[in-house]
């Protein structure tokens, strides 16, 4: 079969990548590749939230790049309104989507001094892009019934950051897609490329086909790493990819206490916060992040643990006579250096749009849009920060680093209501885990700074010191080399 550009991966990105290409210019034939289960991918088990402020962590904003990123999510947010009226118009009124506004902020003490810092740094931001916020009273939120010693202390409403129904955007998208555009969906994983010379002629499916194209556009999320290792003169070029695995439960709400809008904590111990949305009469809870080499496909008895306490603790303890509708396993496509990897690779007519982590469903209306246009040849707003073939970027030293984890586990611990015996033991608990995060430091020889849940990986890791020797060869490797520190 011949197209004219092959998406190769079914998650929101391809989707919206695909619908944007198709909407720049109908007469594109174009296929997009991907299993129809889904299985491992990050858009089907996103709840999803669309918030870029309440993203904001004390460091994230520090550097060039991480400036860069928030950007996206802004252009993001000021998308998805037009993006949804967009899809509407074909969708049957009993079928349409709604985007539900708001976003509760909280602030309790569940957690580590993490949360706080990350809370006033979201406010700082607030104040300083005048975007509209209110305080509120957290007694006031609907839906939010503690323990009484998990209670908010403080809580913001963000009008402009709301949720979408993952699940029904991408069956919406897909339906749009197949009966409306000239796209059509191949079931099956793409394995590897033929080349003629330099340039890809074709993909090999597992199912034996062979397609053909003359752009291919790789948006296979976190799977896209076992395709990109097929070209090994690539793979060395672009930053690891790896899977931020998480963990989230739908229930149903409890019928005297409806969640009307998303409440969340900040991000917090490696992950991305507590947060529930309603979704008719569920309510979604997520979400674990656990980091690993490779994709998980089930639940973590641990993870699923931690989950459903934290929600019945400091959300709704009257949860606990909740059904549960489904559990999702997802995985979050995450760069060792957390940055994502947009744009055209050194071979010709390849193309990447993954390592978007923890808010790829966000931005997916502004970044499906700016890699058609630029797929294109058209004017569009991507820079070239998060071009696929760069060095990884720095955006803390190795001390920050270390600093940075110890904090991450310690609000991991409290979060788990750690016990210390009084007083002065939690300077004994962040002087050991120093020292642990310090062994991985010495074992790993480099004094990049990986970012807190990137440590953390090592922690959760099926065989620790495999892992830890795979990253010290790949720290000695050229990926380094040209120093983005101007970034
Ligand atoms: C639990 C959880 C909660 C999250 N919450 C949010 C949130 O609230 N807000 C937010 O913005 N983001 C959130 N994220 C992150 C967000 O989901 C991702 O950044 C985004 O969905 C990535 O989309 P994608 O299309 O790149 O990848 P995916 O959704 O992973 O899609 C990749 C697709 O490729 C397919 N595939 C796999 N192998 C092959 C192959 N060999 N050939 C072809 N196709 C293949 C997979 O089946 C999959 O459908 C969350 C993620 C998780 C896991």
């Amino acid at each position: 079969m011949v197209y004219d550009i092959v998406i190769i991966g079914n998650g929101v990105l391809g989707l919206s990548t695909a619908l944007s290409l198709a909407a720049l210019d109908p007469s594109l034939k174009i296929g997009v590749i991907g299993p129809e289960s889904r299985e491992g991918g990050a858009s089907i088990a996103a709840g999803a939230m669309l918030n870029a402020f309440a993203e904001i962590t004390s460091t994230s904003l520090k550097s060039y790049a991480g400036q860069e990123k928030f950007n996206l999510s802004l252009q993001a947010s000021k998308k998805w309104r037009s993006w949804i009226e967009m899809i509407n118009t074909y969708l049957e009124p009993d079928s349409q989507l709604t985007y539900q506004e708001g976003t509760f902020l909280i602030l309790n003490s569940k957690s580590g001094i993490l949360d706080s810092e990350n809370f006033y740094a979201i406010l700082k931001a607030l104040n300083e892009y005048k975007e509209c916020y209110e305080e509120v009273m957290p007694e006031d939120i609907p839906g939010l019934v503690p323990l009484e010693d998990c209670r908010p202390l403080r809580s913001l409403y963000l009008p402009n950051e709301g949720s979408i129904d993952s699940g029904k955007l991408i069956r919406a998208l897909r339906e749009i897609a197949s009966k409306h555009h000239k796209i059509s969906f191949i079931n099956a994983s793409a394995e590897s490329f033929n080349f003629k010379g330099t340039s890809i002629i074709s993909v090999n499916l597992d199912k034996g086909e062979v397609i053909t194209a003359k752009d291919y556009v790789v948006a296979m999320g976190s799977y896209s790493q076992k395709l990109i290792d097929t070209i090994p003169q690539l793979s060395r070029r672009i930053p690891r990819l790896l899977s931020g695995m998480g963990c989230a439960v739908v229930v149903n709400q409890d019928p005297s206490n409806i969640v009307e809008h998303v409440i969340r904590t900040p991000n917090r111990s490696g992950a991305c916060g507590l947060h529930v949305m309603p979704q008719g009469k569920n309510l979604y809870i997520g979400a674990t992040n656990n980091v690993y080499t490779e994709p998980k496909t089930r639940h973590k008895m641990g993870f699923t643990h931690f989950l459903l306490e934290c929600a019945l603790e400091q959300i709704n303890q009257n949860l606990h006579k909740s059904d549960v509708k489904t559990f999702h396993v997802g995985n979050r496509p995450a760069t060792i250096d957390t940055f994502p990897l947009i744009g055209k690779t050194s071979i010709e007519g390849l193309w990447l749009l993954t390592g978007t982590y923890r808010d790829g469903f966000h931005q997916s209306p502004f970044l499906g849009e700016a890699l058609a246009r630029k797929i294109l040849g058209l004017p569009h707003e991507l820079s070239n920060v998060f071009a696929p073939e760069r060095p990884l970027i720095r955006s803390f030293t190795k001390e920050e680093s270390i600093e940075e984890a110890v904090r991450h586990y310690m609000s991991g611990a409290y979060e788990r209501s750690v016990k210390l015996p009084k007083a002065g033991w939690d300077e004994v608990l962040r002087d050991l885990i120093h020292k642990r995060v310090n062994y991985i430091y010495d074992r790993l020889e480099t004094d990049f700074g990986l970012s807190p849940d990137m440590i953390m990986m090592f922690e959760f890791s099926d065989n620790l010191e495999e892992t830890l020797e795979y990253f010290r060869d790949y720290f000695k490797g050229d990926h380094l080399k040209r120093n983005l520190s101007v970034l």
